[in-house]
């Protein structure tokens, strides 16, 4: 007999967990399918960082001014969601709120880290121009080669390894059915939707929200579709660096227990979780250059991760069709826009509200390529 739910969330990623406990804390009964074992989350190979002041497209405009807004806006939620999401699992996601630095060594680096200060500043961010010196009095194992820095005070990072252990946690212990398994096929019929996993247990839904990440096989990959990334860790002691280092070759993440996260490549289209060795020479080269003394750190881990990619850089959030809604798409911040994201897709689904966000980054947007695709 068909299993019937409320709402079935396809991707156990960020998107897909965060979203799951805004729903359920309302009170809806759900499924969530996740094939986790078979398709890894891009979610676990993050950095964390949740550092809007340095996103916000590359093209400018209206859609990319949207994109940083809503960044900010997420940014903002992030310490009560944080302190909220510890206080229910007992799990500490190590959020720090304690500011970004992006540093240049030439003039040329330092003039486009103005640029992004304006452009952050006429948007309402927190964020200023500091020398070398003021850099290092920051950060004292930073390059004296460095010469200027943005900085901004307001970005921060969170461990998005525990934070995915956190949301777990909170998912199950609400009456969340899990079913460990990969959607094949979304069937809409009049009265809602309905999924079939591979082995073929169907589950019928009123709504059905894909949020399956860059490689679900149920988007069209025009759509949504991978952009690699290559990221590696060292051993370093703990306080060394004490806040995230945006590089002009890499950025540098420190973790709790003496973790070092250093980032990352950005290979759009591979779908192959091979890491690629000249691209983790080439961070800790990146890394070094701005760290000096992390030519000697040893190598703890080396990984890899798609991040789901959208032909203008924006997430697809919002209905597509009858029953079936698109939380897909946060590309390189899907860490960082998690809270605003769940928050703005529940009022959506459960109230049928729409926030300014939302109407920025609508599906429609993508005419046929998103509506009704699964119809
Ligand atoms: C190296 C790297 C560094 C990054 N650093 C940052 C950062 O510092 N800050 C930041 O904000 N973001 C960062 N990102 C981006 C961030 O990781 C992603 O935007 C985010 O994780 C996307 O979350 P998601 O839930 O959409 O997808 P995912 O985390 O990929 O989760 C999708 C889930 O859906 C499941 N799934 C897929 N298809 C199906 C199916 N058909 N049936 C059932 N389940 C399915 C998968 O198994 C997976 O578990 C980084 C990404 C990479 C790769």
């Amino acid at each position: 007999m068909t299993k019937t739910f409320d709402i079935a969330i396809i991707g156990g990623g960020v998107i897909g967990l965060t979203l799951a406990r805004a729903l359920i804390r309302r009170g809806a009964s759900l499924a969530l399918f996740d094939a986790g074992a078979v398709i890894p989350p891009a979610t676990n190979a993050a950095a964390g960082m949740l550092a809007p002041s340095f996103e916000h497209g590359e093209g400018g405009g209206a859609l990319y001014d949207a994109l940083h807004r809503f960044g900010a806006r997420a940014l903002s939620l992030w310490p009560g969601y944080a302190a909220a999401l510890e206080e229910e699992t007992g799990v500490r996601i190590d959020y720090r709120g304690d500011g970004v630095l992006g540093v240049a060594f030439t003039e040329n680096e330092a003039k486009e880290l103005r640029e992004q200060a304006v452009r952050t500043s006429s948007l309402g961010g927190d964020v200023s121009m500091i020398s070398g010196d003021e850099a290092r009095a920051m950060e004292p194992a930073l390059s004296k080669d460095i010469v200027a820095a943005l900085w901004a005070p307001r970005d921060a990072q969170v461990d998005p390894r525990r934070l995915l252990i956190a949301l777990r946690a909170a998912v199950k212990k609400k009456v969340v059915q899990h079913f460990p398994e990969k959607v094949a096929r979304i069937v809409v019929q009049a009265a809602g939707a309905s999924c079939t996993t591979k082995s073929g247990e169907t589950v019928a839904a009123r709504e059905i929200v894909l949020a399956g990440g860059a490689v679900s096989g149920l988007a069209s990959k025009e759509l949504v579709f991978p952009v690699k990334g290559d990221a590696v860790a060292v051993e370093i002691e703990e306080g060394a660096v004490t806040r995230v280092i945006r590089a002009p070759g890499a950025y540098l993440c420190p973790k709790a227990g003496g973790r070092l996260v250093i980032g990352a490549s950005e290979e759009r289209g591979r779908d192959d979780l091979s890491v690629d060795a000249e691209a983790i020479d080439a961070l800790k080269s990146g890394a070094t250059q701005a760290v000096p003394t992390l030519g000697q750190a040893r190598e703890i881990e080396r990984w890899t991760g798609l991040r789901p990619g959208t032909p203008d850089g924006a997430p697809i959030l919002g209905r597509a069709g009858n029953g079936v809604y698109l939380a897909l798409g946060h590309y390189r911040n899907g860490v960082l826009h998690a809270p605003a994201s769940a928050e703005d897709m529940a009022a959506l689904i459960l109230d049928g509200r729409t926030s300014d966000d939302l109407q920025s980054f609508n599906p429609s947007r993508f005419g046929a390529l998103a509506m009704a695709e699964h119809g």
